[in-house]
């Protein structure tokens, strides 16, 4: 699997602490019914990543609207606002995969003798979220 694509995937450990900061309800609507923390707030498509900055919890419905209706800019809006107050320093830029970070980060490892692109972006994406 790509690296940026698996990035994005939401992990186990990621949607257990993202249901429970949501109390199980869907972010939009407060239903508990079919809802899951598996939303995207910066979808994969645009490399967000799978986080819990980047990730809430919505019903079916809403997330049915969220993804595809006209309705998406305006739960965008609510969605940002919700991740706002549960984290003072959320910060929209650091939800997606950064590749050009990564290669730059190659080329100097590589002037080290230590090409590992991998290891960097796991490296870079804990040391981003030990204060969690
Ligand atoms: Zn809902």
């Amino acid at each position: 699997m790509h690296k940026s694509t698996k990035s994005c995937d939401i992990p186990m450990s990621v949607k257990k602490r993202v249901w429970e900061r949501d109390d199980h309800r869907c972010v939009i609507c407060g239903t508990t019914y079919t809802a899951a923390p598996n939303a995207h707030y910066i979808p994969r498509s645009h490399l967000g990543l799978g986080i819990e900055q980047n990730i809430v919890t919505l019903c079916l419905a809403c997330h049915c609207d969220f993804d595809n209706s006209a309705k998406r800019q305006y739960y965008k809006v609510l969605i940002k606002r919700y991740l706002m107050m549960k984290y003072p320093d959320w910060d929209e830029s650091k939800l997606t995969y950064k590749k050009f970070d990564a290669l730059q980060t190659y080329h100097e490892l590589s002037d080290k003798g230590k090409a590992d692109v991998d290891n960097y972006i796991q490296l870079t994406f804990k040391e981003e979220h030990k204060h969690e």
